[in-house]
């Protein structure tokens, strides 16, 4: 068995020790004769993963009791039209356009009702975070909705935006647990697993209780109403129950690495061996705007098309897989998530250093 450093924006690595468990737990989960993947989900020991799963997010988050945690299915992409669907009493809602997941959000948002786009920075090709300090917030918005992480463009939201008292709604699908956060300063952060935590399939909806509510828009299916699910505690059907024992697992494992403030530590040690080898190439050079940097996405360019994709290629071969930037901005990106270990971006650093040498 040969593992690759494995640098996907997701689906993505995960930590080798729960992959390990959960190989070896796949005939017979402790003792029940059978895998999660053929248990009901009604039983005994699956409702034990799922509750444990949740205090431990719990935990890790520090999330206060008058918030619900979620496990969905449908991928952050659903989420575009629930939020809308459970939030627009006023159907007038705020959206900060940092990336095409949050232009992709703001344009599901326009089916319910009225989008303003308060700030935007695809001036720039999305490679930096407008100032969010003083925005035309809407009298009426029923929200203000941000993507925290850009996977794409690799910015972060260093600050969150003052959304003059309005409910902040946050898609963290590519820094979920990556640090501690605030959780009482928004009203849904949500995000799909694949990126940072488990296998695709699953999406997670932290959100305040006083949001949950049976007013939602006409014509809401059941299944996209958030009252549904808090009220069944996720069970309300079938949940992705495999996909909820790996998230708990990586829960457990971000616990024992010692919770989100120690994640933080290690992601920024990780990101700067990159960002630095970046400020001082004469090859590569890092397109985002440096106080606005990602500790989860690191995209680059040489600057020449064939010269990137010559790089991509030749990482692959040595070992450093899916480095390809996105296809709607080109070049490479590192994505380095939790549980990428430093190894492997020290590695990366070693083989663009070897590349520039024979390139330049
Ligand atoms: C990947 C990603 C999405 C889309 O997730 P799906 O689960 O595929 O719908 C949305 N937002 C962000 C920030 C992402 O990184």
């Amino acid at each position: 068995m040969s593992r690759v450093y494995n640098f996907s924006a997701g689906p993505a690595v995960l930590p080798e020790e729960v992959l390990k468990e959960a190989a070896a737990e796949m005939l017979d989960y402790r003792g029940t004769g059978m895998s999660v993947m053929e248990m009901s989900h009604r039983s005994k020991a699956f409702e034990e993963i799922i509750t444990t799963a949740e205090q431990d997010i719990r935990d890790l988050m520090n999330i206060p009791d008058n918030y619900k945690v979620l496990f969905l299915q449908g991928g952050a992409s659903q989420q575009f039209a629930m939020i809308p669907m459970n939030l627009m009493k006023n159907r007038v809602a705020d959206y900060i356009i940092t990336g095409q997941w949050a232009k992709k959000a703001a344009k599901e948002a326009e089916k319910f009702g009225k989008v303003n786009r308060i700030a935007s920075s695809e001036d720039k090709t999305f490679s930096y975070i407008p100032d969010c300090s003083d925005l035309p917030v809407s009298e009426d918005a029923d929200y203000v909705y941000i993507c925290e992480n850009n996977t794409i463009y690799g910015t972060k939201f260093k600050e969150l935006p003052n959304t003059k008292g309005k409910t902040l709604v946050a898609d963290v699908s590519s820094c979920f647990l990556s640090e501690p956060v605030d959780v009482t300063k928004y009203g849904i952060i949500y995000g799909g697993v694949q990126k940072n935590i488990g296998p695709a399939g699953v999406v997670i909806v932290i959100i305040r209780e006083d949001l949950i509510t049976e007013d939602v828009l006409p014509g809401t299916p059941t299944m996209l109403t958030y009252k549904t699910h808090a009220d069944a505690k996720s069970l309300y059907n079938t949940p992705p129950a495999y996909g909820i024992y790996i998230c708990g697992k990586v829960f457990k494992w971000i616990k024992a690495q010692g919770g989100l403030e120690a994640m933080k530590e290690k992601n920024e040690k990780k990101a700067k061996v990159l960002y630095d080898f970046l400020d001082q190439s004469r090859l590569f050079k890092g397109t985002v705007v440096p106080k606005d940097r990602s500790l989860m996405n690191v995209p680059f360019v040489t600057g020449d098309a064939d010269l990137d994709a010559k790089f991509v290629k030749e990482a692959k071969e040595a070992g450093l897989e899916n480095l390809k930037g996105h296809r709607t901005v080109g070049g490479m990106r590192a994505s380095i998530y939790n549980a990428m270990p430093y190894e492997g971006v020290v590695a990366l650093v070693e083989f663009m250093k070897k590349f520039e040498e024979e390139n330049l």
